[in-house]
C-alpha cells in the first residue's frame, strides 16, 4: 500500500481537537517531559516550550537536580521537579517513584530529550513504566528511545521519534538500509514495538501499529540543527495532551513543525535560524490550519 501524503487536504480533513469557549487549562491536558542531564539541559526547555505552544495546558518538566532551579527559572510556566542524578550526569531511574503522584495526573508523558547517561536511559524508562497509569500514552525520544523493545503493548500507546541513526541502533540495520527502505522499516518498527513510529528524516515516515503509512515531505535543510527534534517530541507530546490520537499528533506535529521552519527561512533565512524559535511559529500555524 501505498503512503498516504502528508498534505493540506489530509489535514484540513483532519482537524485537532478543539477546546469550548468555556474549556479551562485542565481539559486542554497536561504534558510532563522527563529528560536533560548535566551537559545537555536545555532539551527539556525546548521540548517542553514546544509542549505549550502546541497548546497543551499544563505543562510539568522533571529533570536532574542541579538544573531543577535554572530551568524554573526559564520556563516560568512550567512545575519542575528535581531528580536524583547518577554518576554519569543523568537521572537516577530512582527518581522515577517521584514522579508517580503527578503521572497520574499527566496525559501524555515524553521522556528523552537531553538524556546523557547511556547506562542509565533504559532502566529509568523500566522503572517508571512500573509507575505509569497504563492509559497514560508514551513518548520516547533520544536516549529512551533505546527502551522502546522492552515497553510492549499499553492501553494509553507509544510513540517513538527516531531519526535514522537511532532507528539504526534500534533495529540492527544500517543507517544507510535505514534511509534507502525507510517506508517499510517504520512499518517494521511500527508493528514490533506497538508504536506509532515517526521515522525522522528530509522526508519522514509515520507508521502506525495497524499498518496505515504516512509520508511528509518539506520543511528545510535549516531543520537539521541541533534541538530540532526535541522541539518535534514537545510539539507532538502537547497534541497528544490536548486529546489527539497518537497518529495524528504524529502526522500533525511533523507538518506543523516542518511549516516552521519554512516560515523561519522565508523571515530569517535558509540556515541558521534556531530550534528554539520554531516553537513560537506554532500557534499561528494551527489557527490556520497550518
Ligand atoms: P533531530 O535529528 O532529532 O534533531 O531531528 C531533526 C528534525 O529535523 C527532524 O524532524 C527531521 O525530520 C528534520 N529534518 C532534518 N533534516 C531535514 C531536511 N533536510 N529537510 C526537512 N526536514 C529535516
Ligand atoms: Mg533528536
Amino acid at each position: 500500500m501505498d503512503p498516504i501524503p502528508v498534505d493540506d487536504d489530509l489535514l484540513r480533513g483532519w482537524a485537532l481537537p478543539k477546546p469550548s469557549a468555556h474549556d479551562d487549562k485542565e481539559q486542554r491536558g497536561r504534558t510532563m517531559v522527563v529528560g536533560g542531564s548535566a551537559e545537555i539541559p536545555g532539551a527539556v526547555l525546548l521540548a517542553g516550550t514546544a509542549a505549550l505552544r502546541a497548546g497543551a495546558g499544563k505543562l510539568s518538566v522533571a529533570t536532574v537536580q542541579r538544573m531543577a532551579l535554572a530551568m524554573a527559572m526559564a520556563l516560568p510556566e512550567a512545575r519542575v521537579i528535581g531528580l536524583p542524578e547518577t554518576a554519569g550526569g543523568g537521572i537516577d531511574a530512582a527518581g522515577a517513584l517521584l514522579l508517580k503522584p503527578l503521572a497520574a495526573r499527566t496525559n501524555a508523558l515524553l521522556i528523552g530529550p537531553g538524556l546523557q547517561d547511556e547506562a542509565a536511559a533504559p532502566l529509568l524508562v523500566q522503572t517508571l513504566l512500573q509507575h505509569l497509569p497504563p492509559g497514560l500514552p508514551l513518548l520516547l525520544d533520544a536516549l529512551a528511545l533505546c527502551a522502546a523493545p522492552q515497553v510492549g503493548p499499553r492501553e494509553g500507546g507509544l510513540l517513538i521519534t527516531p531519526h535514522a541513526g537511532e532507528m539504526a541502533n534500534l533495529c540492527g540495520d544500517s543507517k544507510d538500509e535505514v534511509r534507502s527502505d525507510s517506508a517499510r522499516v517504520a512499518q517494521d518498527a511500527a508493528r514490533r514495538f506497538h508504536a506509532v513510529v515517526v521515522l525522522k528524516g528530509a522526508t519522514t515516515h509515520i507508521a502506525a501499529p495497524d499498518g496505515r503509512l504516512w509520508v511528509h515531505d518539506g520543511g528545510n535543510p535549516g531543520l537539521a540543527t541541533s534541538g530540532s527534534g526535541d522541539i518535534l517530541a514537545g510539539l507532538i507530546a502537547g497534541l497528544v495532551a490536548r486529546g489527539a490520537p497518537l497518529e495524528q499528533a504524529a502526522v500533525w506535529g511533523v507538518a506543523l513543525h516542518a511549516r516552521a521552519g519554512e516560515q523561519l527561512a522565508a523571515r530569517v533565512g535558509g540556515l541558521g535560524f534556531l530550534a528554539r524559535e520554531l516553537a513560537a511559529e506554532i500557534p499561528h500555524l494551527m489557527d490556520t490550519g497550518t
